[in-house]
């Protein structure tokens, strides 16, 4: 196995970003930048050995830098919504950037995807990656408490992208992180409809049209988010006008690693199987992507073009109070781990 770097490019602001590269020994070879803690690229084989690269994203740091949907960045300090921007924690008040319909979505408009983080790449016998680091300052983009994030992501001879997230904060505040990278296992060469997906989940968290949890978590049975035994996304897919919803995972614990979902692409043989801590994922089909952005190897990409496993805590959970916690106090730790295990079926 083995990480090597590259100079991506530099900030408005003259900050030097690096592009890594992590190999294992078995063709699985994932670019992760320290702009935006990304996921540029996963590069890895079909049933016939043929590489093809499984996600989303552009090939040069420009586009990173722009207004794009997310793709495989780290969102925080708040993955997801938070209803009308506003939570209150230990009676105070806090008002958030408002930047999804009257809501605010994945840490503001300079959420912890546009900043460069502080990198160190390692290797031991068992892995290589990075180790990603960011101070997010008291006060940015509204939320309270300077906060220490550490997002450590590696790869091993299994397959896996484990990604670790850890963070400390100095006073009271919410810490919700995820992926958000978008996965297409034919390699882009259509869209994610025919992909047959299971998802370790019994109910989910109801939405309003805002796409915020109205507190209830119905039952999947006889829903269109019953993915509890195998189904091709694009059977449902129209009863919901896409997926972008959470799925509540079954747990025997609370913060165990567990089974999430797996998602297979029968033409490929390719398979991607999700393990979490968290106990949300949000699975979302891409229902924005219209074909306007260019992405790796000048493909548009349209409409359902890749799915996004956003492992996390529910959304608006600083306003839920029967949501699993999203608090975090000084002197505690915020943990997550995600494992992402990339496969073949013949
Ligand atoms: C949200 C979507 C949003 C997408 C990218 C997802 O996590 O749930 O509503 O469009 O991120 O912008």
């Amino acid at each position: 196995m083995k990480i090597t770097s590259s100079h991506f490019g530099k900030t408005a602001q003259g900050e030097s970003v690096t592009l890594f590269t992590l190999e294992n020994n078995r063709n699985l070879s994932v670019k992760i930048s320290n702009y935006g803690a990304t996921v540029t690229s996963i590069l890895c084989p079909d049933k016939h050995g043929e590489l093809a690269d499984i996600a989303l994203g552009f090939d040069n740091l420009q586009q990173y830098m722009t207004d794009h949907p997310y793709f495989g960045v780290v969102c925080g300090r708040y993955a997801n919504r938070i209803a009308k921007g506003v939570f209150s924690l230990e009676g105070r008040k806090y008002v958030l950037p408002i930047n999804n319909g009257p809501n605010s979505l994945h840490g503001g408009f300079k959420g912890f995807h546009t900043v460069v983080w502080h990198a160190i790449p390692f290797k031991n016998s068992e892995e290589v990656g990075v180790k990603l680091t960011y101070l997010s300052k008291d006060g940015e983009e509204g939320y309270p408490g300077n906060l220490l994030v550490k997002v450590v992501y590696a790869i091993n001879d299994l397959n896996e992208l484990k990604i670790s997230y850890t963070a400390e904060t100095d006073a009271p505040t919410v810490v919700n992180l995820t992926n958000h990278t978008y996965f297409n296992l034919n390699g882009c060469k259509e869209t994610i409809l025919d992909h047959i997906v299971t998802i370790n989940a019994d109910k989910y968290t109801e939405v309003d049209s805002d796409a915020i949890p109205t507190g209830k978590l119905p039952e999947v049975s006889g829903t269109a988010f019953d993915f509890r035994k195998a189904k091709k996304i694009i059977d449902d897919i129209e009863k919901v006008g896409g997926y972008d919803h959470n799925f509540v995972l079954n747990k025997s614990n609370e913060n165990e690693l567990s089974y999430a979902g797996l998602a297979y692409e029968p033409q490929s043989g390719r398979t991607l199987e999700a393990f979490t801590t968290e106990p949300g994922i949000q699975f979302y089909s891409a229902n924005f992507l219209d074909g306007s952005i260019k992405g790796k190897n000048g493909i548009q990409y349209k409409k359902h073009f890749g799915f996004c496993w956003e492992a996390q805590h529910f959304p608006d959970s600083p306003n839920q109070n029967h949501f699993p916690s999203t608090r975090l106090y000084p002197g505690e730790s915020y943990n997550q781990l995600t494992i992402y295990r990339f496969g073949i079926r013949d």
